[in-house]
Parts: C-alpha cells; sequence; structure tokens
C-alpha cells in the first residue's frame, strides 16, 4: 500500500500542537526578552507536486476538491494565471527555490542525464539563514534531496523517499512532521518548505476519499491504483493499451488524491495557527507543475509545455500584510522569491531573476493588467522544448529534428510536430486546444524572436552550467524504483 493510514478527515492538530502552544507562544516572548527578531516575519512554503491549478475550488474546479486551501485562498491573494517554468520537479523547483529560469540554474537535465544546481547558485533558504532564520525542509523525492542541490542550503533537512513509488511519506506524516518542526524550532523566525508527495502517481486515494471520488467500479476496492512503475514501463512500450477511458478514470483517483492532501494543508495552516505563529507567518502555496489527463493525447507530466503542466496554484496569504484578492496578472514562479524577500523586508540577492509580485497585489482590480512574460524549458524524455507566453499569446516551440514530446511519452496522438510552432491564446483557450500558428505565421515569427532575445538576455544575467550528477549505486537504485531511471540505465516511468 502507497501508505499505512487511512481516512484521515480528521484535520484537527494533534494533541502535540495543541499541548506545545503555550510553549510556542512563551518561546516568541523570550526571543523579544533576549533581542531576538520577533519582527522578523516567519515564512512557510507549502509545496504540493504535481497539483494541477483547474484541481483547486479557487481555480474553477467545481467538485469541492480543495475546501480547506479555497478558505486559505479566501484570506489570501489568489494569482490566477501564475506559471511553472518546467514539466517536472527538477528544474521546476529550482526556479521557486532560486528565482532563476532552466536555463540559468542549471539543474534539470532530461532521462537519464541530470544535472544539480550549479554550486555558485544561492536559494532563498541562504537568503533567509543569512539574515537569522532557522531554515527546514521536508520534502518526498530524491529530486529534492541534497544530491541535485535544491535543499543543500537548509539547516534542517528531512528527506524521505522509497525504492518503490507504491511507498511515500504521506500527506498526513508530512504534516506531523511539519507541525512538529515548527513546535520544536528555536526561537528565531523561520524559513519552512514543506513538500506534499501525494498527488503524484501512484494514484490511490485514502477512504474516505476514494469512496467520495472514485469512478463508480473503485469507491470500495483499493485494487485499481494508476502510476505504478510496472504499469508506466508497460505503457510507454505500447504493452499496454491507453485511451482517454482509461485515463479518466485514473484521474478519479488522483481527485481523491487532491482531497485527501487538502485536508492535511489544511491541518498545517491550523497547526500554524494553534501555535500561535500564523499571525507573523507569510504563508505561500504552490505546486512544481501540473499533470496531464488526455488534455493533448497524453499522460502524467514531463513531456509537454501546455497549460496542464505549466498553471500552477499560486496563493500568498500574510494576515495584516496583503490584503485578500485575486491577481489575474500572468506572473511566473521566478517571481517568488522577490516577492517573499520584500514581504520579509529583505534586499534580494542580484542573482534573483524575477520580479516581486507585491506591486501587481497593489495594483489589483485599479487599471489595466501587467502580463509578465514567461519563458520555460523542458522536456524529460528528450529534445528540449521551449514555450514564451507574450500578453495574450503563448508559443510552444518543438526542438528541431527532435521526436516530439508525446511520441516519447508513449501516448498514440502526436499534436505537435517536432521543429514547429503552436501558438495559443492562453486567455480565451486555456486549454490550449485550436492551434492559431497556420492561421498566424506573421505572430509565431515574431514571438519567436522574441523568446530567443529572452533567453540570450537571461544567459547574459545569469548562467550556471549546472553540475553533472554522479549517482551512487544506492542513489540510482532509488531513482530506478521511482522509475527515474530504467534496469538499462536509459528508461524509465514518469518524469516526476
Ligand atoms: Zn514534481
Amino acid at each position: 500500500m502507497k501508505r499505512a493510514l487511512s481516512g484521515q478527515s480528521d484535520k484537527k492538530p494533534g494533541a502535540l500542537v495543541r499541548g506545545l502552544r503555550g510553549l510556542a507562544i512563551l518561546s516568541l516572548w523570550q526571543a523579544a526578552a533576549c533581542g531576538g527578531q520577533p519582527d522578523q516575519p516567519s515564512v512557510l512554503l507549502v509545496i504540493i507536486d504535481t497539483l494541477r491549478a483547474d484541481k483547486l475550488g479557487t481555480y474553477g474546479e467545481q467538485q469541492g476538491l480543495t475546501p480547506y486551501i479555497d478558505a486559505f485562498a479566501e484570506q489570501g491573494v489568489v494569482f490566477e494565471n501564475a506559471s511553472s517554468h518546467a514539466p517536472w520537479t527538477l528544474p521546476a523547483t529550482a526556479s521557486l527555490l532560486t528565482s532563476l529560469y532552466p536555463l540559468q540554474h542549471g539543474a534539470g537535465g532530461f532521462l537519464p542525464n541530470f544535472t544539480a544546481l550549479d554550486p555558485q547558485v544561492r536559494t532563498l533558504a541562504s537568503v533567509f539563514r543569512e539574515r537569522g532564520y532557522v531554515t527546514g525542509a521536508i520534502v518526498n523525492v530524491a529530486f529534492l534531496d541534497r544530491t541535485f542541490g535544491l535543499t543543500r542550503e537548509f539547516e534542517h533537512l528531512d528527506a524521505q523517499h522509497f525504492e518503490s513509488n507504491l511507498k511515500v511519506r504521506s500527506a498526513q506524516d508530512t504534516t506531523d512532521a511539519a507541525l512538529a518542526w515548527l513546535a520544536e524550532r528555536g526561537d528565531e523566525p523561520f524559513f519552512l518548505l514543506v513538500h506534499y508527495f501525494d498527488t503524484h502517481a501512484v494514484y490511490d486515494p485514502p477512504q474516505p476519499f476514494r469512496r467520495r471520488f472514485a469512478a463508480a467500479q473503485d469507491r470500495e476496492s483499493g485494487d485499481h491504483i494508476f502510476g505504478t512503475r510496472e504499469q508506466m514501463i508497460r505503457l510507454r512500450a505500447g504493452q499496454l493499451e491507453i485511451n482517454r477511458h482509461i485515463i479518466k478514470r485514473a484521474e478519479k483517483l488522483y481527485d481523491g488524491e487532491v482531497a485527501y492532501t487538502d485536508g492535511q494543508v489544511g491541518r498545517l495552516f491550523d497547526g500554524l495557527s494553534e501555535l500561535g505563529l500564523a499571525g507573523d507567518t507569510l504563508q505561500v502555496l504552490t505546486s512544481d507543475h501540473g499533470e496531464e489527463f488526455w488534455d493533448h493525447g497524453g499522460f502524467e507530466h514531463g513531456h509537454t509545455l501546455y497549460s496542464e503542466l505549466t498553471h500552477i496554484p499560486l496563493i500568498m496569504r500574510f494576515d495584516g500584510r496583503l490584503e485578500p484578492g485575486r491577481v489575474s496578472a500572468g506572473v511566473g514562479h521566478v517571481d517568488v522569491g522577490p516577492t517573499l524577500c520584500e514581504l520579509t523586508d529583505i534586499a534580494a540577492p542580484e542573482q534573483f531573476t524575477g520580479h516581486s509580485l507585491v506591486p501587481l497585489v497593489r495594483a489589483a482590480g485599479v487599471g489595466a493588467v501587467e502580463h509578465r512574460s514567461v519563458l520555460a524549458h523542458g522536456n524529460f524524455w528528450g529534445p528540449p522544448l521551449s514555450s514564451w507566453r507574450e500578453g495574450a499569446d503563448k508559443l510552444i516551440l518543438s526542438a528541431p529534428g527532435g521526436t516530439g514530446a508525446h511520441e516519447s511519452s508513449g501516448a498514440p496522438e502526436l499534436t505537435g510536430t517536432p521543429g514547429a510552432a503552436q501558438l495559443f491564446s492562453w486567455l480565451e483557450d486555456r486549454r490550449e486546444q485550436r492551434d492559431r500558428a497556420p492561421a498566424e505565421a506573421g505572430r509565431v515569427e515574431e514571438l519567436t524572436d522574441n523568446l530567443r532575445a529572452a533567453e540570450l538576455l537571461l544567459q547574459r544575467q545569469y548562467s550556471a552550467p549546472g553540475a553533472r550528477v554522479e549517482l551512487s549505486d544506492a542513489e540510482r537504485e532509488v531513482l530506478r524504483g521511482l522509475g527515474y531511471v530504467g534496469d538499462d540505465g536509459a528508461g524509465g516511468e514518469a518524469g516526476d
């Protein structure tokens, strides 16, 4: 089983948190008395792996999968059109933590040649540590372990990953670990990263979420799951039938995982309040990338730059300091770092490429929307794809001579021609189903020029080569178990 616990609908914090609440308040008082930094706000950054934005009620989903996150969003700022810069964990999370684009920070590569975050790149953890913050990361996938560099600057790292994607630390246990860390930390302000992995394949929601959201035939029995390593290898090898019906059935299991994780994230935020920390903590929720459910004839992630993979939730709550509201401007993950710096009154390092979102929050609802151009790169499975969002348009370029994203993902319907461009109106056609490139060659050419110019500019501004990852036998075994490295060392399952 993916997790031992089930039926975790109770989102009330445990006795540990309740018992330590008084202690935490006392600790804050002691910090003030001892000349600490009681006025310096803390930061809680929550990443829900593989969570596509449109599964949240606050982003339009009608099933009621995310009541706790929706309530959180009501009290915060919702960035309606936020984008990841890559379709899989390593490069995407690196952009979030470094405010650099994938072509700048060096973390990523493609299967089986991974590159770690370049040693000279700074992450948010070092920025906060320099200001006296205690820093902690609770993560659940190998790509966020120290090997790949993203969490190397956190003082406390609690990384758990297993040799099979059937096993993962559950959202309940992740929340417990986060609340325990919060209760036991010192007096300093903190920067805590909490990463949930339940929404990533394998989809196997616990009860009562399976009963509520799975397809009728899957509600009582836990036999049907989706996304085991064996399944994926056989699917991609064409040995198993794959079609819309199969993927839509799997999507309902994913919905159950989303609902389950939502309750645990709610419990984390409630626990923060019970510890007396919510008022002084900037709380941010996002995901690294989304997930495909036959939107473009494929499944999982890592293989395209369409909106089901790049449109991610981004919500910030900071009681008394961020007016609740919604920002419709297009923004990107690289903007998160500078925003956290501005809201905690810390100068952003020169390395940071993004721009603070605070001016957009202040301008929300008053005047024209300022969309920021967003660049994305990546294809876990092979030759790179790149995309450029400018104004209401989004251009996707396939690498000349490449094999095409969908071909390598195992999906039978090719929607992109290698070496070709696709053009979408991401505001009017959110699901990016109507390719306007054939009819608008001039606009494609213009956006292609702008994309290439942006790439050059960004690389001139900051560029790190990344560090080739030499995996130990044990690490290779873990990644093989998760499906990231095939038995022959050159193929596998999912780009996380
Ligand atoms: Zn991921």
